[in-house]
């Protein structure tokens, strides 16, 4: 039975890192994977991952399973991350949320939860979209519109063509938005545009469903959230997908969590039993390791100042390395790459043809998407010369 089946195509990003890193050229530079890497190439672990993980290991007396919603100090700690310690819903309790094997099981235990309210439901996606949204909550069986969101000609928002699209979301459909950092196209909303966003759902009644996976990555972990607290403060219903996958690090450890925001206690209370339902039918229980670690550190003084410094270093150094990029690139092609340093978080489109990313790779070893889009973090002191002369010289061929 099982010879019918195909050899399927290997996932395009993974693809070419394997061929990056299968290149021998020593200047090779490799922009694929949304994973942030430091000045020397490496994607680290966490100081406070180090220290809590280390605690973990002497303290854990048992690998019994965890409950089915997660392990209590992550849930508290992360609904307070991500609405905020000052949210009303909060404080109403009109929040719950489940533990998940990363965003991507989050995201999954958010369509699950949809398609149980209304099975098949339209899902809005802004288009681009990072490319797994599709099977992810396809696979569930729910439906996709596009809503057109990145200006190619101009590398920002359309919000006009954006509401334009979205007037026809209506009650029973839902609108996927980044929180920040959007992937692939780094280009966010603003706060302004989010209060649109809010009176569009307060009168037409579609759902918003928010995937952040880089809180804490574009302008500091209060503002990249401050978009979807807006959208709460407002809104009787949403569903938050959050992973502690980059903000962390603990990309392997699958931590995540999806919150829903009710109309009420009542009303939350019952969400967390479907999510954990939904959960039993998909994979029964969450991992613990990775949601051990990053509720102790959110939840000791210590271990979580720690965490914030570090992860506001990388932030900083992302930024740096947009502006610092942007001036390399301006000088080697001369012409306006001013959109990286207004976009936010790990990824950008440099705006080449795929032709042109091609040449990258085959003359330069400069690994991007055929989209040209680059992980920003990829870039270093050691690379970024290299980089912008490649560029240049593939813009002037
Ligand atoms: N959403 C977006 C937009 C992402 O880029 C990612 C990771 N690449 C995720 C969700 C899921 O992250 P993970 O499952 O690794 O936590």
């Amino acid at each position: 039975m099982l010879e019918s089946l195909p050899r399927l195509p290997d996932d395009p990003i993974l693809g070419l890192a394997a061929a990056a890193r299968a290149d021998g050229n020593p200047d090779k530079v490799d922009l694929t994977v949304g994973i942030y890497m430091d000045e020397s190439g490496l994607c680290p672990v966490f100081d406070a991952v180090r220290q809590a993980q280390r605690a973990l290991v002497d303290e854990e007396a048992t690998k019994a399973y965890m409950p089915p919603v997660g392990d209590p100090a992550f849930n508290t700690g992360m609904r307070q991350l991500v609405f905020g310690t000052d949210s009303a819903a909060l404080a109403a309790g009109r929040v719950s949320s489940i533990q998940t094997p990363g965003g991507c099981g989050a995201l999954r235990i958010g369509a699950e939860v949809i398609n149980a309210a209304v099975p098949g439901a339209r899902v809005w996606v802004s288009d681009p979209t990072w490319p797994v949204h599709i099977p992810l909550l396809g696979s569930v069986g729910l439906q996709f519109e596009n809503y057109r969101y990145y200006e190619a000609a101009d590398h920002s928002v359309d919000f006009d063509a954006m509401v334009d699209d979205l007037k026809q979301a209506r009650r029973g459909d839902v609108v996927l938005l980044h929180g920040c950092c959007h992937n692939p196209c780094g280009a966010d909303l603003s706060l302004e545009q989010w209060g649109v966003i809010a009176d569009m759902a307060e009168e037409q009644g579609f759902l918003p469903f928010i995937d952040i996976a880089y809180q804490g990555l574009g302008d500091g972990l209060e503002r990249d959230a401050a978009g979807l607290r807006l959208l709460a403060a407002r809104l009787p219903e949403m569903i938050v997908a959050a992973s502690c996958s980059k903000n962390m690090g603990l990309y392997r450890e699958r931590t995540g969590i999806t919150l829903f925001l009710c109309a009420d206690a009542n009303s939350a209370d019952a969400l967390q039993s479907q999510a954990a339902v939904a959960a039993r039918r998909v994979y029964s229980m969450p991992p613990a390791h990775g949601a051990l670690i990053a509720g102790r550190i959110l939840s000791d003084g210590g271990l979580r100042e720690n965490w914030e410094r570090e992860l506001g270093g990388m932030c900083q150094r992302i930024n740096g390395l947009r502006g610092e990029l942007r001036r390399k690139l301006e000088a080697e092609a001369g012409r306006d790459f001013g959109f990286i340093e207004r976009e936010k978080g790990m990824f950008s489109f440099l705006g080449l043809s795929a032709g042109q990313a091609r040449a990258l790779r085959s003359e330069h070893s400069v690994y991007m998407l055929d989209s040209s889009r680059i992980n920003v973090a990829g870039v270093n002191a050691g690379n970024i010369d290299y980089l912008a002369r490649a560029v240049g010289a593939v813009l002037r061929a």
